[in-house]
């Protein structure tokens, strides 16, 4: 056994009291204030920065060169703090400024709004210039009250803990005070009182109704050191995830269910679509202020939390059931701005359902592919599996997994892959899968050949387990196994 620390969030809803719950708004509206502080004095030192090179270009100097003249900075955090500090006010003392009621709350609502500030700034600038993953992201915006998310962050002195657990039902939040829980803090404070974990920080915020603690922890864990039994007898798997089918694999994911190489995304299991539907249809039927739409979006709020949460459990139940059937699993190193391209200008995708059934459907489903991504590559770890992620530029989709023809046709927008060379005519996601498994496995004999320290699947990154953890034969039994026409999956 291994140990290895690492930073997870254990969520608690809370069941604060009337008088709490006021507070609680307080606080979520504090760090709003402080992120829309700071992002105003960030767009006011952009717009003069523009304002100034606008000005130079104009009297004649070439843009570069008036970018490299004006020497304004765009203030993060620690200037941002210090000038609000001299100017923030009192109102104990009577002194005016630009937030004199600053006492009432916990001073890291204002810090962790300076930071979120910071963070917004930074993520639209690294996406501007090109050095982002991910979908573009806009210019940062104010945060709107009743439009953004309500929430605060609070840290805390780790060796003085003020943030935490008071018996097994209270949460005890700096300043704040006590918070009631709807559940029990138990498998917590059990870690907790022997060491196992360290409360780090919370981010308490609001879904729908109802308001959530979310308590970062640095946990210890023990790892194993290599697979199980059944996890070696597992073996390699290919998944192509995509947004058609969640996952497409090589090979079963429950040995006695030939069909559980298809795993559909959790939302088209979900009845409660149609209550979600029904819920906005009769928001939207409201007028704008009424009583009656506050009922109607509150309702619309709650379903919208339960299919949320039931969509996450499923999600987790796959990823769980994923990493611990198999020694190594493979996926494709598309990255996510792809995903999502692939889904809003799909033009030959399934219909399915109704109306519904649409972009906010595939922002889910696109979403969804990113969690999976990131729940296997924490995961993998736990169990003692292996997660290879390819190169990007591996072409898993064109190439025929029979006789190894490109079909250079074939996009990630079809559903079939027709092989002109030996005739294979199988689901596209189904093809996939097997390349993802055979570069995955490429990727393996490239380490058992080697020290048996790093699995690199060309850039892809990934965890190793244990030197002697993937001999020969184990190696050669997948290969017979993967190839046996028992383990052929469903067209
Ligand atoms: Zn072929």
């Amino acid at each position: 056994m291994g140990t290895q620390e690492v930073l997870r969030a254990y969520r608690f809803a809370l069941d604060p009291s009337s008088a709490q719950l006021i507070n609680l708004a307080r606080y979520a509206g504090a760090a709003r204030w402080a992120f829309n502080h700071a992002m105003g004095i960030k767009q006011a030192a952009h717009q003069q920065w523009r304002a100034e090179v606008c000005a130079l270009v104009e009297s004649g100097i070439s843009e570069p060169e008036a970018r490299k003249r004006v020497k304004i900075s765009i203030p993060s955090k620690p200037a941002i703090q210090k000038a609000w500090v001299a100017e923030r006010g009192d109102s104990r003392h009577d002194l005016d400024g630009s937030c004199p009621w600053w006492r009432e709350v916990n001073n890291y609502c204002f810090q962790s709004g300076f930071i979120d500030a910071d963070t917004s700034w930074r993520n639209w600038l690294t996406s501007f210039r090109g050095d982002r993953n991910g979908p573009r992201v806009g210019y940062p915006r104010y945060r709107r009250k009743g439009r953004c998310r309500d929430s605060f962050r609070l840290h805390h002195d780790a060796k003085r803990p003020s943030i935490r657990l008071v018996g097994y039902r209270r949460l005890n939040l700096p300043k704040f005070g006590e918070v009631r829980l709807h559940g029990s803090g138990k498998p917590l404070a059990r870690l907790i009182a022997r060491d196992g974990a360290v409360i780090q920080s919370v981010t308490v915020s609001r879904t729908g109704n109802r308001w959530n603690a979310s308590v970062l922890c640095k946990v210890r864990q023990e790892l194993p050191q290599r697979p199980t039994t059944r996890q070696r007898a597992g073996g390699l798997v290919g998944v192509d995830l995509g947004s058609t089918y969640l996952a497409v694999l090589s090979d079963r994911l429950h040995q006695d269910d030939p069909g559980s190489t298809v795993v559909e995304h959790p939302r088209r299991l979900n009845q409660s679509m149609d209550r979600l539907v029904k819920a906005q249809r009769a928001l939207s039927r409201t007028a704008k202020g009424s009583a009656r739409r506050a009922k109607a979006a509150s309702k619309f709020a709650r379903i919208h939390h339960q299919i949320a949460e039931r969509r996450a459990t499923d999600l987790h139940r796959f990823t769980r059931r994923l990493t611990s059937s198999f020694s190594h699993i493979a996926i494709e190193g598309i990255s996510v701005r792809g995903m999502i391209a692939q889904g809003t200008t799909a033009p030959n995708r399934p219909r399915r359902g109704t109306k519904s059934d649409s972009l906010f459907n595939r922002r889910l489903s696109d979403a969804s592919l990113g969690e999976v991504k990131r729940q296997l590559s924490y995961k993998a770890p736990w169990y003692g599996a292996t997660l290879i992620t390819l190169a990007p530029d591996e072409p898993v989709h064109q190439i025929c997994s029979r006789c190894g023809t490109q079909n250079s046709r074939v996009t990630v927008l079809d559903s079939k892959f027709t092989c002109r060379d030996c005739g294979l005519d199988i689901a596209r996601q189904r093809n996939a899968a097997r390349n993802i498994m055979r570069a995955g496995r490429r990727a393996i004999g490239n380490v058992t050949q080697g020290t048996g320290e790093t699995i690199n699947a060309r850039g892809g990154a990934v965890r190793p387990y244990s030197r002697s953890g993937l001999g020969r034969a184990a190696l050669n039994r997948e290969d017979t196994r993967l190839q046996s026409p028992g383990a052929t999956p469903r067209e």
